[in-house]
């Protein structure tokens, strides 16, 4: 891949440099060339990443969030929890989808590299050299498109989600701004949840 600079964004956004930030930005690119759009500035696009939680690689799911726009604050992403490295990527405007898949092909060199020797005994990321962290991400960044991702067939998509609801209210309790479906009643009084003593 000769243009790096949505890559070096990427990574700068996440913090460190890895295998599976660098598989998400190329599967994420990978996805939006498959249904011929661009990043999405507001929800035009919607992301499911198979990605679990809890384990390693889940770094993934920052490489789609900055290539595709899809990000946790916007809530056009979601997780599976299957502990896969895959998203099916949605455009809600044309009501199209495409899945693509991580390919483990380089996975065993990957596997034996410095970057992924220290981090299977524990070593943070962001305490291995620099030229060791490079090291597994130019692998997959230079790797060929097949060596990395299979990309499915573009389908109709009958994915739709619940309107959003752009209502808040100040709790009477904490004084803290609450999105309106999150108020509960509790004595009487239309409160947050932490307020309420209910459970979450
Ligand atoms: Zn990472
Ligand atoms: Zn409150």
């Amino acid at each position: 891949m000769n243009d790096t600079t949505i890559l070096s964004q990427a990574l700068e956004f996440h913090g460190h440099k890895c295998w599976a930030s660098t598989a998400g930005v190329r599967l994420g690119l990978g996805a939006m060339e498959a249904l011929g759009v661009s990043r999405a500035g507001s929800k035009q696009l919607h992301a499911i990443i198979e990605t679990g939680d809890y384990h390693g690689g889940m770094c993934f799911g920052d490489g789609i969030q900055f290539t595709t726009g899809c990000t946790f604050g916007k809530g056009n992403i979601e997780k599976t929890g299957e502990g896969k490295f895959a998203v099916t990527l949605i455009d809600k405007v044309t009501k199209r989808s495409v899945r693509v898949a991580y390919r483990p092909t380089l996975q065993p060199q990957i596997k034996a590299t410095p970057f992924m020797q220290k981090r299977a005994a524990g070593v943070p990321p962001t305490q291995i050299p620099e030229a060791e962290q490079l090291e597994v991400v130019t692998l997959v960044w230079d790797a060929a498109v097949e060596q990395v991702m299979s990309v499915g067939p573009v389908l109709e998509s009958s994915w739709s989600e619940p309107e959003e609801v752009v209502r808040f209210f100040v709790c009477p309790s904490c004084a803290e701004l609450v999105a309106e479906p999150y108020a509960r009643v509790a004595n009487g009084e239309v409160v947050c949840i932490a307020c309420s003593g209910y459970p979450r």
